[in-house]
C-alpha cells in the first residue's frame, strides 16, 4: 500500500511498479484512511511517521515517501515544508508564485535546487523494513512552463537544455526524478519480500 492520499504520487509510484509482481494499493481504494502529523525535521522521518502509521492502521506492506525541494539561496527551503509553503490554504500555482517572488533578481547561477525523496518500508506490524533516500539536482526557472508532473515541476529545470520536470513526459521524469529512483529501489525490495511469501 502506499502510505498517501496524492493521486500524483500514486501515478508516479505505479509508473515504477509497471511490469512488477507487486501492485500498489491506494489507501482508499481499501477504505483505511489515516492522519499522520509530519512532525519530522527531516524527510526521513516524516517518510517513517507515515509508513509506520499507515501500516498499524491498514495491516499491510506500506511504502511511504516524504518528498520536497530545496532552494540553495532559500538555505534549503522549503525542504520538508515544501507542502505546506505559503500557507495551508496555498495552491501549487500560489507556491509557485510565491517561490518566484522570492527568487526576484536572484541570477541564475544562484537559481541552483534540488528534489529530494525520502522512502521508507514497514511491514504489516508497524515495523521499518526498508529506508532510503534520493535526489536530482536542478534550478529555479523564471517562469512556469509545462503542464505535466505536479507542484513545483512546471519552475524546475533539469539539465541539459533548458526543461522543466513538467515539460517532460511522465517516464522521462521517473528516470531522473528523486521519487523514480527511491520508487526503484523500493520496487526491489518488496519485490524480494512478496517473492520469499509465495508459496
Ligand atoms: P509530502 O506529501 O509532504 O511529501 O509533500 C511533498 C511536496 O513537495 C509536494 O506537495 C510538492 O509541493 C513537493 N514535491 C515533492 N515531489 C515533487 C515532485 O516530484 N514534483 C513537484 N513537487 C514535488
Amino acid at each position: 500500500m502506499l502510505a498517501s492520499g496524492s493521486a500524483h504520487k500514486l501515478a508516479e509510484f505505479r509508473r515504477v511498479f509497471d511490469g512488477s509482481h507487486v501492485s500498489l494499493t491506494s489507501p482508499l481504494d481499501l477504505g483505511c484512511q489515516c492522519d499522520v502529523a509530519e512532525t519530522g525535521e527531516t524527510f526521513a522521518e516524516n517518510a517513517r511517521l507515515k509508513a509506520v502509521a499507515y501500516a498499524r492502521a491498514c495491516r499491510r506492506w506500506t511504502l511511504a515517501d516524504d518528498s520536497g525541494l530545496e532552494i540553495d539561496a532559500l538555505n534549503g527551503a522549503p525542504g520538508v515544508r515544501s507542502s505546506r509553503f505559503a500557507g495551508p490554504t496555498a495552491t501549487d500555482d500560489d507556491r509557485n508564485a510565491r517561490l518566484l517572488e522570492l527568487l526576484y533578481e536572484i541570477p541564475d547561477v544562484r537559481r541552483t535546487a534540488r528534489y529530494r525523496c525520502a522512502v521508507a518500508v514497514a511491514d504489516p506490524q508497524g515495523a521499518i523494513a526498508f529506508q532510503t533516500e534520493a535526489t536530482v539536482e536542478g534550478a529555479i526557472g523564471h517562469a512556469p512552463r509545462g503542464d505535466g508532473g505536479f507542484g513545483y515541476d512546471p519552475l524546475f529545470v533539469v539539465g541539459p537544455g533548458d526543461t522543466t520536470m513538467a515539460e517532460l513526459p511522465g517516464v522521462a521524469k521517473d528516470v531522473i526524478s528523486h521519487r523514480g529512483q527511491g520508487g526503484r529501489a523500493a520496487r526491489v525490495f518488496l519485490e524480494r519480500v512478496m517473492r520469499g511469501r509465495q508459496p
